[in-house]
């Protein structure tokens, strides 16, 4: 008897899937994201990912969401609070302040801060001079193609900078 003839039950929403994994929550699923466009059309969990074998949660199938939302936000935003009136805000953070956060952050990474990324970010380099006293002091080191990040005897003066900034 002749086998059955391949009969197409849907028309493809996608021209590429990616195999990847949900970041909505700690389980981390396997998911299948397809993508027609250049655009993400759905997510569908990857029925071969030993976490999940193709089981997608309502959380996980909205992570389109965190690509396309309305609300997304589009640069670092600081969270103003209005004294008394229990009032927040979320304003646009200055390049400075995004370059300092870029800084704060990144020194005590493992992998370090770029030079280049820091100009690109701010428009204007990290001052060589500083940079140098710092290194002489023991506090910064450079590592790879020019990285810099603190030293272990720089992470205390580094914490104390952030709480004073936090204060
Ligand atoms: S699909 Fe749901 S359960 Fe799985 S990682 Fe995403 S949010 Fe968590």
């Amino acid at each position: 008897m002749p086998s059955d003839p391949k009969v197409a039950l849907s028309t493809p929403v996608s021209d590429e899937v990616r195999k990847t994994t949900c970041y909505m929550c700690a389980c981390r699923c396997g998911i299948d994201v397809h993508i027609k466009d250049g655009k993400i059309r759905y997510i569908e969990g990857n029925r071969d990912h030993p976490v999940n074998r193709g089981v997608l949660c309502a959380k996980g199938s909205a992570g389109i969401m965190q690509h396309y939302a309305p609300a997304r936000l589009q640069a670092p935003l600081k969270r103003v609070a209005e004294a008394g009136h229990g009032i927040v805000e979320d304003t646009l953070l200055t390049l400075e302040e995004e370059g300092d956060e870029f800084l704060l952050m990144g020194l005590r990474l493992r992998e370090g801060v770029d030079p280049a990324r820091y100009l690109a970010l701010t428009g204007r380099p990290l001052d060589r001079r500083r940079i140098e006293a710092l290194e002489a002091d023991g506090l910064l080191a450079r590592f790879g193609r020019e990285r810099l990040a603190v030293t272990p005897a720089g992470v205390p003066v580094l914490d104390a900078v952030v709480a004073d900034l936090a204060a």
